[in-house]
């Protein structure tokens, strides 16, 4: 076994490789760029060598300096990962050259598995049944069209180097075809500088399955089941699951060895992935909104699995192996350095083991709403599920992560946040945990799919496991720009948070108590939100009793709260709730179990500081009397603090200071009575 390996990648698979190589004893050497200097991965290895600049071109895909980073830090192999170099063959060719192992498959397999077109002619070869269409390498245009035409309408259009769902065009008539197929190229050739195509046909709402492969340097082969990774958006998988619902023993036999096939074609060694298309029959299904049966996955599947095809091979291990890993009790990885370092399959294949059911969701930084259009930003706020990493996964909850409160999602490398993984008894007790998972997943500072996540989990399609690719479309009705949580519930929490605050910040001065405010009577204090363009006002009356009834747009209740853990338990008339509130500037991001939305508060406070603050001083916005002052002289107040409280026109008005500073001089008494512009105080720096 290896003593030393680098890691030539970043984020979260850089992390978990890392935490394998931990565990088994192995020491570790992490590359880094500029912008990575200080991130997660690189605090992950024992060592970390700087390998140059932001953009990946500069950095990550710099084969030199990570050979060089290898030899001198006396790595004996380098794992890639996945993106970056993992599939290069010529890197794959480098390393050896240079006297390291390549963790993967040798350089002639990742080659012969690279081009799509390529290797479905190989496929072919070796009987792993393809979807019906046109792979050759003469691409005259006419002859493609005449290849469309003969397949049958609809077709697609594939680049034959293409991957991450780039490069494809579906083509639904012959007069399409060749607009369809210039600019397909156009873009094979933008992003893959190589604008061979291939065209099959497109298949309705397919599922895509796909098999775990593993071989070793002695010729062995397994298969470590399927995972359905149907749910995508944009040709992208956005969640994968394992087993594939509706999967009986003989069709995962049958696609294992189609699998196995595949790989033995190519002599292949260490972790791979087939992937087919596979037909569904989703007619056989129960009707539209009809009850799914409950019990096991199988009885669970609406959609079938129909005859497959295969559509490529992923030379390296792939995003969502986790949920391979939950249902196997496997460490992948491990695995990758045992074969790497010449040792034979540790398991054969009646040995295999398939327990349960796991899901894997994968957060994004983006906006789902806007066409997930990826986001960057800082995570202000960055809180998980329960104590859960790779190392340690527990109450079958797991996440993979390569960042960490305070970092930045940058606009360098791909937005994939975090993945989030479950494991149950069955696919309704792997579901619920990835639903309570998501909603204990607290982001704020950047734009997620967290909430977008939620509602396809919560969507009748996947509940009931009607999946197909067409998943997203079909209930798009369910899962775009939905917000779960009630507007007033929202404000509620936010003002229990205020309070809650001032609390903790005034200790036991009258504005910071909720209960012991009762001399001078009852007061009102008001307070305004917005979401979207619904400005929505709330009024809280402190009680002669102690008690807060809190009205939001006119509709009142007894308003009660406690910190709880790092949440608030929040009880606001019949309603009940843990809350999480984060502030960031002005926007409240609210969380409940329910979900998550956003309130801009209207600093009523701060703005009524701003506007009556002249030189310092405090004015009365209006005539009125003088309730009571908050604070004495010399007392240090934070801006939007409350000062004092002015009665006028039959309500309270709290004054708030318009900027941090020290209280000067209390120019009133309580009961005084003064003109509209008074000065009540006076507020120096
Ligand atoms: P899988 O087939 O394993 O699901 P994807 O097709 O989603 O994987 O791509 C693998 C991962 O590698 C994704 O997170 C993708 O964004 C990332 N990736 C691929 N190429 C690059 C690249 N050149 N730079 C950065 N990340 C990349
Ligand atoms: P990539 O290299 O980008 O991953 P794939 O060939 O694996 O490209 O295809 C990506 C996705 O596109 C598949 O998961 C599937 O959803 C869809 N797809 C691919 N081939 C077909 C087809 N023949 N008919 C319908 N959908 C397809
Ligand atoms: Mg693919």
């Amino acid at each position: 076994m290896f003593t030393k390996i680098l890691i030539a990648n970043r984020g979260e698979i850089a992390c978990r490789v890392a935490a394998t190589a931990r565990r088994m004893g192995i020491r570790t050497v992490a590359v880094y760029s500029d912008a990575d200097a200080s991130a997660k991965h690189v605090a992950a290895c024992d060592e970390a060598v700087h390998i140059g600049g932001n953009a990946p071109r500069d950095s990550y895909l710099q084969w030199q300096r990570i050979l060089q980073a290898a030899q001198a830090t006396g790595a004996q192999a380098v794992h890639p990962g996945y993106g970056f170099l993992s599939e290069n063959d010529a890197f794959a060719q480098a390393c050896a050259d240079a006297g390291l192992v390549f963790i993967g498959p040798s350089p002639a397999a990742i080659r012969a598995m690279g081009l799509k077109a390529e290797s479905k002619q190989l496929m072919a070869t070796a009987g792993v049944p393809l979807v019906p269409g046109y792979h050759g390498a003469d691409q005259n245009p006419a002859l493609l069209q005449r290849e469309a035409d003969s397949i049958g309408y609809p077709v697609l259009i594939k680049a034959s180097a293409g991957g991450g769902g780039k490069g494809m065009r579906a083509v639904d008539k012959s007069e399409d075809f060749a607009a369809a197929l210039a600019s397909c190229q156009r873009e094979a050739r933008n992003s893959f500088g190589d604008d061979a195509v291939l065209i099959e046909k497109y298949v309705q709402r397919p599922r895509h399955i796909e098999i775990q492969v593993f071989g070793d340097t002695q010729g062995n082969f397994v298969y470590l089941h399927e995972r359905d990774c149907s749910v995508q958006r944009r040709h992208q998988k956005v969640l994968e699951e394992a087993p594939a619902p509706g999967m009986t023993p003989a069709l995962r036999q049958q696609m294992g060895e189609a699998a196995v096939a595949a790989a033995r074609a190519v002599h292949y060694v260490g972790a791979g992935t087939v992937e087919f298309i596979v037909e569904t029959m989703s007619a056989a299904g129960p009707p539209q909104g009809a009850k799914a049966p409950s019990g096991g996955s199988a009885a669970h599947a609406v959609a079938s699995v129909g005859a497959f095809h295969f559509m490529e091979m992923n030379t390296r291990l792939q995003v969502e192996h986790p949920v391979t890993e939950a249902i196997t009790g496997l460490d992948l990885v491990e695995w990758q350095l045992r074969v790497a370092s010449g040792e034979p399959l540790p398991l054969l294949q009646h040995q295999l083991r398939l327990n349960g059911h796991a899901i894997e969701a994968r957060i994004c930084a983006e906006n789902p709403d806007n066409n997930f259009l990826p986001a960057t930003g800082r995570l202000d706020v960055y809180a998980l599920p329960a104590c859960t990493t790779f190392e340690r996964a527990d109450h079958g909850v797991r996440v993979d992560s390569g960042v960490r409160q305070g970092d930045a999602i940058s606009p360098y490398y791909d937005s994939m946040v975090a993945k989030l993984i479950v494991h149950g008894d069955t696919r309704e007790e792997a579901l619920a945990r990835l639903d309570v998972a998501l909603a204990q997943t607290h982001i704020v500072g950047l734009q997620t799919n967290v909430q977008f996540l939620r509602h396809v989990v919560q969507s009748r399609s996947f509940a009931q496991a009607d999946l197909d690719t067409a998943l997203i479309p079909r209930e798009a009705a369910a899962l775009f720009g939905q917000t779960r949580v009630s507007v007033p519930l929202a404000c509620a929490a936010e003002v229990a948070r205020t309070l809650l605050a001032e609390r903790a910040a005034q200790g036991a001065g009258p504005f910071g108590q909720t209960d012991g405010w009762r001399s001078l009577g009852e007061w009102v204090r008001r307070f305004s939100f917005r979401q979207g363009a619904d400005e929505v006002p709330a009024s809280l009356r402190y009680r002669r009793d102690g008690s807060l009834l809190l009205s939001v747009a006119g509709t009142p209740g007894e308003l009660r709260f406690a910190a709880a853990g790092t949440g608030i338990a929040l009880h606001w008339g019949d309603l009940s709730e843990v809350v999480h509130v984060y502030r960031r500037g002005d926007v409240a991001h609210v969380h409940t179990a329910k979900g998550a939305t956003q309130l801009t508060t209207i600093d009523l406070l701060a703005h009524a500081g701003d506007a009556q603050a002249e030189g310092g001083r405090l004015t009365a916005p209006m005539p009125g009397k003088v309730v009571s002052f908050a604070v004495k002289a010399g007392d240090r107040v934070k801006r939007g603090q409350a000062l004092a409280v002015l009665d006028a026109m039959k309500m309270e008005h709290t004054i708030a200071a318009p900027a941090d500073g020290v209280v000067g001089e209390l120019l009133y008494s309580p009961g005084d009575q003064v003109g509209e512009g008074a000065a009540l105080l006076t507020l120096g720096a």
